[in-house]
């Protein structure tokens, strides 16, 4: 828009800020970055999702919260992406004979919302472009850094190699951040990661007579103790299921007849609606073995800094397990959270980037030691008379 150009353009800054990884958090932060007058760059390893035919990648629709919202509307997208998104009151449990129980997330009128992850993508790489100082690389695949110099070393598909320097380096670039490699060079830098016994899988409930084979407005579990399905809505009325499992269960089934038996015994009222044989629906013994079941990684590192010259962010600085909800909007928060810094410290990196290690570092372990949490809340307690009692004093 004509006030943002102005807004833009009346801030000149010769600063480049190279902000690697155009993901959810990178595209967001761009947009972030380009309001303050930076001259901003995103370098994204992948070709533009908004014209690849498919997009690979994690889970195909996400829950936004409250903190995930917050950061949108700083760039003014919430109302765009709510109003793509389904609402989700509360959980509905599906016990193992079948029976139907809701636990409300808030209280009345509170909710999550389902969102699609490409989406999301597409829509904040599009706003990221509305500002006249922001431009979008893709095909550009970080190998290297210096933290001296601010030299990056990109990969293209064509075998080439560009080398560019920016004034900040913004590491958004996932779980497995090639930024952070030039971090783990260095003294004092802290580190950890963890594998979870557990993988999970996608698998689609298709619409049932044109409309949404289970209730939309709720995220519905199948907690089953040692494992756990989860199916969240999307608009074109299927649900996204994603079965959790530890991976020698998985490896176990090895057959069509196998999903049936596995399904039958613990998921039976999902039968009708994934696998019913000869129906529309008898896609379930063919989908389990279309993609392996993938691994998930928890990452705490700190601090998230060098000097004035980077910064991680998003899944890059901490990667969650997803059964809190909360990775995405975690690192959306990392936005609003440097970018107050920012405000507070007239960006003067020096001092904005140690404070935003200091105040972001333990919200974010916070939020991963409550995501491991809820690894284990999830798929036994839920079940648990306990926990709906505790559910029940929580609402009084
Ligand atoms: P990513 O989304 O991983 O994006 C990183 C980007 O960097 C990618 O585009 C990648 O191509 C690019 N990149 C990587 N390496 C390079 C390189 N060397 N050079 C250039 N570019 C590079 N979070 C929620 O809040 N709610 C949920 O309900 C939720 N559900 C989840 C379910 C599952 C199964 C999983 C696995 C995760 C879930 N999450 C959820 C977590 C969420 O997916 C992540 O927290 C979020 O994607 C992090 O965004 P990001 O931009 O930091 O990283």
């Amino acid at each position: 828009s004509v006030s943002r150009m102005e807004e833009a353009a009346s801030k000149p800054s010769s600063k480049v800020v190279a902000v690697v990884g155009g993901g959810l958090v990178g595209a967001l932060n761009a947009c972030f970055f380009a309001r303050r007058g930076f001259q901003v760059q995103v370098f994204e390893a992948r070709e533009d999702i908004r014209r690849a035919r498919t997009v690979k990648g994690r889970s195909i629709n996400l829950a936004l919260s409250h903190r995930g919202r917050q950061a949108l509307k700083h760039v003014g997208l919430e109302e765009k992406i709510v109003s793509q998104g389904i609402p989700m009151h509360a959980r509905m449990i599906h016990s193992p004979s079948g029976k139907l129980s809701s636990i409300p997330y808030g209280r009345k009128g509170q909710y999550i919302l389902s969102v699609d992850r490409a989406n999301l993508n597409r829509e904040l790489l599009t706003e990221a472009e509305t500002y006249p100082n922001t431009q979008l690389n893709f095909d550009h695949k970080l190998q290297d850094w210096s933290a001296e110099t601010g030299l990056m070393t990109f990969a293209r598909s064509d075998g080439s190699v560009q080398e560019i320097q920016a004034q900040l380096i913004v590491g958004c670039d996932g779980a497995f951040s090639a930024v952070r490699k030039q971090f783990l060079r260095r003294s004092r830098f802290n580190y950890s990661q963890t594998y979870i016994p557990h993988g999970y899988m996608e698998l689609t409930m298709p619409p049932a007579d044109g409309e949404f084979a289970m209730k939309p407005n709720y995220l519905h579990i199948w907690p089953r103790n040692t494992f756990m399905m989860i199916a969240l809505p999307n608009l074109d009325k299927t649900f996204t299921c994603t079965l959790f499992m530890p991976f020698e269960e998985f490896e176990k089934i090895t057959t069509g007849e196998e999903v049936m038996a596995f399904f039958h015994k613990h998921f039976p009222d999902t039968i009708p609606l994934i696998g019913a044989p000869g129906s529309p629906a008898d896609a379930l013994r063919r989908d389990y073995f279309r993609l392996p079941a993938q691994a998930m990684v928890s990452v705490k590192c700190s601090p998230y800094h060098i000097g004035d010259k980077c910064v991680l962010m998003g899944d890059a600085a901490h990667a969650v397990v997803p059964f809190y909800g909360q990775g995405m909007n975690a690192g959306f928060e990392d936005c609003i959270v440097l970018d107050e810094m920012m405000e507070r410290f007239e960006e003067d990196l020096s001092v904005v980037l140690p404070e935003y290690t200091r105040v972001r570092v333990p919200d974010d372990h916070a939020i991963a030691d409550l995501a491991m949490y809820n690894y284990i809340e999830m798929r036994a307690h839920v079940n648990s008379r306990w926990f709906l009692f505790r559910k029940r004093l929580d609402n009084l």
